[in-house]
Parts: C-alpha cells; structure tokens; sequence
C-alpha cells in the first residue's frame, strides 16, 4: 500500500466517474490533489488539466503524461417500455456487460441500473450460441414502466459506467473499474510530488498533464502538446500482462504482473529516450520489462510525439489484467517501481539534454 494521504486520493481518484468526454469530476480532485505540487495549473476548454513546476524558462521542458478519462457506455435509445438501449463510449466490450449493475451519470446526479440478463432457462439459444452479443440486444433495466417515466431520469447521450469501485487481492493487487488510466493520472500525481520536494535537483522545467479523451483517439493529449510543444515526453499507461490462461505469448509477448513497468521499443518511441530510461532503470535497480510496438503504441504517445516538429517521446506502461472490464487487475509493486522510475528519469536529464538519433 502507499502513504495514507497517497492511498486516499488514489482510491477516490478511481471511484470517481470520469467517462470519456465527462472527465470534468475526476479532473477536478487531481487538480486539488496536485495543486500543492505545482508552481502553476493550467487547464483547456475541453478539461485536460496540466501541473507545471517551473525552473528556468531556459532550461528544457519534460512533460510527464497520463489520460484521465474511462471507457464506458451511452444511452442511446429509450423504448416505449422504458428500457435502455447502449452504445459504446471507447472500447467497451459487451460481452462482459450482461447482468452488471450499472449507473447512469447526468446533471440529475446518478440513476442506478440493471443490464439485463434473459435467464437461462428462458434464452432461446443458450449464452447467445457462443457469440458475442451486440450492443443494441443489450438493454438496461431502470425501473421505468414507460418511455415517459425514463424520459424523467435520463435522457439520450447519457453517459454510463459500470457500477464497480475498488478492493484488492492478497493485499499485492488493486482492482478497479477504471485502472486504465487513473492508475496513470495517479502516478503523474506522485512524481510530480516527488520532483516538487526534490526540486533543487532539476534541470529541467516540468509539466504534469492528465488528459481527456484518450480512449476514442488521443484527442486531450494532443491538444495540450501542441499547445505547449515540451522538449521531451514520458507517457504512462496501461499494458496488456499476458501471464494469465488462454494468452498466446508468441502473438502478445511476455509481460508478467508484478515484474516491474514495460519499456516499449518502436513507433512513437524514441530511441534516445528510451536508452534514458533504461540507464535510469539499471542504475536505481528498478525492475524493467521489454515490450515491442509494431505500429502504434494505442496510448497517447502516437498522439504526443508527431506534433509540429516532432516531440521526442517514450512510453513506460503498467503490466494490467483484464483490461477493459471492471476488474482490471494491477500489482502495486510495478506501480511503486513506475513512479520511481518516472521520477529518475526526469531527475537524470542534463540542463542541455539533447535528444537526436545520430
Ligand atoms: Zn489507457
């Protein structure tokens, strides 16, 4: 576990509905997390919100960098009955959506839900023939006897979550709806802390940014670099682990929970950058992993480093199990060996740090 303080902000950062494009919650107690760690906040309109810590406006700037939003649903038909019909707010998978309570989030507060699941006794085909169900069969129960009654608790492009929060296994092990990536925004959080007390060792001046949107594009990261162009970018998010069944690790590679955070190589990463972070790794005996991107890294890098005339970026990603469900599985060791890492890496770089191939 962390520090009290620490343990507290990241149990209710997580709880906390964010689902992309209505982040404004969540955004909100990083902000008042983080504000006592920054020289300066500074947020866009579309509610990306960015911590600085200012040294010398002559030396570098290093962005650290997470998303802050979580996939989920939206309400996307009312029936004359008053059920829900879904759609699906970035890469919700419905085959793990039947049967879940579920809340629907809008300017009256929540309304609870029920996705309905048909009884096995009374499915026509049973467990849908093995297919994997799509998303207008699936449907939300409310309470509501009629398309007028729902009408008065919801309405259509209401967003929706499941209702799951937050425990642990064997104490090693956080699961929770929405580790991806408030696991992430939470650990930008803690380095940007750790830099702020050691702030006489810097080099370089500092922007801690927590994205929107990230999860239908990379849309809030790259609005805010290419607003403030920093120097260099070190992203974190979460990585498939492959050491559960059923994974092939000839397809996915091999990436075990607790084994410390993946160093991703290709594509967006810059080779200069990552051999940064892989010296820090070796010096403060951190425990790294190798993971090979073929074409996009799907986090906020690909969206980070291609800005105006380029953003040397690397990627460090937390191990994470069952993505995309709500009990996203991560150790708490990686995450503590992520914000050491993190915190060096900015700590290693030179007032005149240079990143080239050549
Ligand atoms: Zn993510």
């Amino acid at each position: 576990m962390f520090e009290k303080e620490a343990q507290e902000f990241l149990e209710k950062l997580i709880i906390t509905p964010s689902p992309t494009g209505y982040e404004a919650q969540g955004q909100k107690i990083w902000k008042e997390y983080v504000t006592p760690y920054a020289d300066r906040m500074e947020s866009d309109a579309y509610g990306s919100a960015l911590a600085r810590i200012d040294v010398n406006s002559v030396l570098p700037t290093v962005m650290i960098e997470a998303h802050a939003d979580e996939i989920g649903m939206v309400v996307q038909h009312i029936s004359d009955s008053g059920f829900i019909t879904l759609n699906r707010l970035g890469g919700s998978d419905s085959t793990i959506a039947r049967a879940k309570k579920v809340f629907i989030l809008n300017k009256r507060g929540r309304v609870t839900g029920v996705v309905g699941n048909t009884a096995i006794h009374l499915q026509e085909t049973k467990n849908g023939g093995g297919k994997q169900p799509a998303w207008k069969d699936i449907f939300v129960d409310i309470g509501a006897e009629s398309k007028e009654e729902a009408l008065e608790m919801v309405q259509v492009g209401d967003p929706i979550i499941f209702a799951d929060e937050i425990d642990y296994l064997n104490d090693e092990l956080i699961i929770g709806r929405a580790l991806d990536n408030r696991i992430g925004s939470f650990i930008i959080a803690q380095v940007l802390k750790n830099l702020k007390k050691r702030k006489n060792e810097l080099r370089v001046n500092v922007l801690a940014l927590n994205s929107v949107q990230e999860e239908i594009g990379g849309f809030g990261a790259r609005m805010m670099s290419y607003r403030h162009m920093p120097d260099v970018a070190i992203v974190t998010d979460v990585t498939h682990a492959t050491d559960t069944p059923g994974i092939n690790n000839k397809e996915h590679g091999t990436v075990k929970l607790g084994k410390g955070p993946t160093v991703q190589h290709g594509a967006a990463n810059h080779v200069a950058v990552v051999q940064l972070i892989e010296q820090t790794a070796e010096k403060h005996e951190i425990e790294i992993q190798h993971e090979a991107t073929s074409v996009r890294t799907g986090t906020d890098t690909d969206s980070i480093f291609y800005q105006r005339t380029g953003i040397p970026s690397a990627l460090i990603s937390l191990p994470l199990r069952y993505m995309h469900s709500p009990v996203e599985t991560a150790s708490i060791k990686d995450v503590k060996s992520l914000i050491e890492l993190m915190t060096e890496s900015v700590l290693a770089m030179e007032a005149d740090q240079h990143f080239s191939v050549f």
